[in-house]
């Protein structure tokens, strides 16, 4: 195996990466990002690794969940303390309905690099460059260059976040953080059962466990990922976030991302979309976990309600042919995107739900285990984006609220009903 550093992906063919117009301008950016600290320690990296072993072997259930795309705009008291409150609360249905212990990471502090089907896009008859996350460019369509002082405004807005969110972890208010949301749930025909364990959930004391999170992102721009790639006791860590993941467009054998990855000592994701073979499957998880570590991979699967049945199996068989241990999780939102008549794009509960539990199915069939699942999700109870739910989400209600800057989000109740609903099919 050639030899590994945190520049040696430059070598090999990038995929979806921003190249910068003004070379120096970069370069001056990526020599500070060099000299800034890290975000995240190396030991709460390898906590996280030992965390997500435990889930591969069925001993915990993860929660990853957050925007597609973070904001810059965001970046704001209260939407960052819906947020966390709602995937520590998703983890807490988890641990109160299945007895498992829930482990939660978060989509945020540094999601904002996002891969896109197509560089550019047309809006009001003008092909422009698509937007690409707020690291790279802006939204509004005046603002679609790549500009490369947005990385240390992305790390400045991470910076912000976290800052914000340990503290509240470990100090703020934790009364709203034990008080479920059900009001728009009465319409479900669990909702007495819901309620009962709301109750009970609001009388626990919260433990440093059910307040623990984690941070991830898509390492998708890896000129920023190696300038936040640190030398420690003889490992690189990339302690820009916790977790990151390689996307489903970025995992090709010999390319850039994989070459990245493979050196950092991060645990790491990788999506898992339908045109993986099996074989391709077998050398990558070879490749990313030589030393055979248990929670160093995380393997995202990402088909769509109604697909596992024809792929994941052959998954799972090549997986146990490489010997290689890894953690199962189920992404089961971007396999499930459709177009709405009035051509938002948006999902459906019922199938992401149905994803999960076709996947959860597979897996104790073919005798291994699901170790958690991923979704886009907002903390804010107003957001109109994903259809259905016993809230009853209807077409005509997405444009009220429709904020996403890429991929739909289900809304709090949305959210949580969706950690009710797994949890109670959770084998115990
Ligand atoms: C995402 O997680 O937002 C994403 C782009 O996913 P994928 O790489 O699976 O398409
Ligand atoms: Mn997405």
């Amino acid at each position: 195996m050639a030899s590994w550093s945190p520049s040696s992906w430059r070598a090999l063919p990038k995929h979806q990466m921003a190249e910068w117009e003004d070379k120096a301008l970069a370069e001056k950016v990526l020599t500070k990002l060099g000299k800034l600290p890290g975000l995240v320690q190396p030991k709460e990296c390898d906590r996280l690794k030992a965390l997500l072993a435990a889930c591969g072997r069925g001993e915990r259930f993860l929660v990853q969940g957050g925007d597609c795309a973070e904001r810059f705009l965001d970046c704001e008291a209260d939407r960052l303390e819906q947020q966390l409150k709602l995937i520590l609360q998703m983890g807490m249905v988890v641990e109160h309905v299945s007895g498992k212990p829930a482990l939660k990471i978060c989509r945020i502090a540094g999601q904002y690099g996002k891969p896109r089907s197509k560089p550019t896009e047309v809006v009001e008859g003008k092909e422009i460059m698509s937007f690409k996350g707020d690291n790279i460019n802006g939204f509004d369509p005046k603002d679609r260059k790549w500009d490369p002082e947005r990385l240390l405004l992305g790390y400045w807005h991470s910076a912000a976040t976290l800052n914000f969110l340990r503290g509240y972890a470990t100090g703020g208010d934790h009364l709203p953080l034990r008080t479920l949301g059900l009001a728009e749930l009465k319409g479900s025909e669990h909702y007495e059962s819901y309620a009962e364990d709301a109750r009970a959930i609001f009388e626990k004391t919260l433990s440093s466990d059910s307040l623990e999170f984690f941070t991830s992102h898509e390492a998708m721009q890896l000129d920023l990922e190696e300038a936040l790639t640190r030398p420690v006791g003889g490992k690189y860590y990339n302690l820009s976030a916790h977790l990151v993941w390689i996307g489903d467009r970025t995992r090709q054998l010999n390319c850039a991302h994989v070459e990245y990855f493979r050196g950092i000592a991060n645990p790491i994701g990788v999506k898992v979309g339908p045109s993986m073979k099996n074989d391709e499957l077998k050398e990558l998880v070879q490749l990313l976990n030589p030393n055979k570590e248990e929670g160093r991979v995380m393997l995202i699967t990402r088909y769509g309600a109604g697909k596992a049945e024809a792929m994941l199996p052959g998954h799972i068989q090549a997986v146990k042919e490489s010997q290689v241990p890894v953690t199962w999780q189920c992404d089961a939102v971007h396999g499930n995107g459709i177009v709405a008549s009035n051509k938002l794009k948006t999902r459906m509960v019922k199938d992401i739900l149905t994803e999960i539990f076709e996947v959860m199915a597979i897996h104790k069939r073919c005798g291994s285990i699901l170790g958690g699942i991923h979704l886009e999700v907002s903390g804010q109870c107003d957001i109109t984006e994903v259809l259905g739910g016993s809230m009853g989400l209807t077409e005509e209600m997405l444009l009220k609220n429709y904020e996403t800057y890429c991929d739909p989000r289900m809304n709090y109740s949305q959210s949580l009903e969706a950690a009710f609903r797994v949890a109670n099919e959770m084998p115990s």
